[in-house]
């Protein structure tokens, strides 16, 4: 009895929550990337201003009840307030299990966008690394890099659908399978010391590791941000 009206109450809150605070969106179209794990869902999100968005932003989508989880739009457009997010499902977790069960015409409650405070370098060339959780972020690090010719990026991600990802997303797409292929993939580079700017994002642990890397090889513009453990 106890419980039913603790239900009750937890409900009525939500609902209040829901009405004063998230704002509504609903979803245009998804695609299930089957052996990667990832999903791409398409947005239509009205009542947010995609002008702002100079720096990398991310947006608090209300998951499951009270729980929250962040996710980089990309690819957004101005004038038809629509953007893409990639959700990396292939672990378990209410966010993962959110994207799985997203359909077409479903309504999606987020926050307000907020700001990674992460946006490209003027002048240096752009490079982002990172994983599977990060290529929404990635991509738009790469929107918001100016002339696109000066960005490059590489993933981990172990799938048989790089080909694929990369000629969807973009060209400049590297995808290896762990971290050692990665490291070989970024000495093999050569980037130029003083003109390079990195932007690491991801796994924490990935993200440690791959910034104590890039210190070990002289480079010192390095931007990092964690986003799971
Ligand atoms: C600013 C920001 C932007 C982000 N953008 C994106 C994005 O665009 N796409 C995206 O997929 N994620 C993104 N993330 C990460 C995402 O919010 C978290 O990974 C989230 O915790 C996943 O939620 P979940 O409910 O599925 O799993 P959780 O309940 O948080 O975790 C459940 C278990 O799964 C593990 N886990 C969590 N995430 C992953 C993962 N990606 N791969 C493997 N294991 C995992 C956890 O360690 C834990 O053991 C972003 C995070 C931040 C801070």
């Amino acid at each position: 009895m106890e419980l039913s009206i603790l239900k009750q109450i937890k409900k009525k809150a939500g609902k209040i929550f829901e009405n004063k605070l998230l704002n509504t969106g609903s979803v245009l179209a998804i695609r299930h990337w089957e052996l990667s794990g990832l999903i791409e869902i398409d947005l239509h999100l009205p009542s947010v201003d995609m002008q702002n968005w100079k720096q990398i932003p991310y947006i608090k989508f209300r998951v499951d009840g009270f729980s929250f989880r962040d996710y980089s739009p990309f690819g957004w457009d101005l004038e038809t307030s629509t953007c893409s997010i990639l959700v990396d499902s292939a672990h378990l977790g209410p966010g993962s299990r959110w994207a799985q069960h997203l359909i077409v015409g479903d309504t999606v409650f987020y926050f307000r966008p907020e700001s990674t405070r992460q946006s490209p370098h003027p002048t240096d060339c752009v490079v982002g690394l990172g994983d599977a959780s990060s290529v929404g972020h990635l991509l738009a690090l790469q929107q918001l890099t100016v002339p696109v010719s000066r960005f490059d990026m590489a993933i981990i991600l172990d799938s048989p659908q790089s080909e694929l990802l990369r000629d969807t997303f973009s060209p400049v797409l590297n995808i290896l399978s762990n971290y050692d292929e990665l490291a070989c993939w970024l000495l093999k580079q050569q980037y130029s010391i003083v003109n390079t700017s990195f932007y690491v994002n991801g796994n924490n642990e990935l993200v440690v590791a791959l910034r104590k890397l890039l210190k070990k090889m002289g480079y010192s513009q390095i931007r990092v941000k964690g986003f799971w453990s």
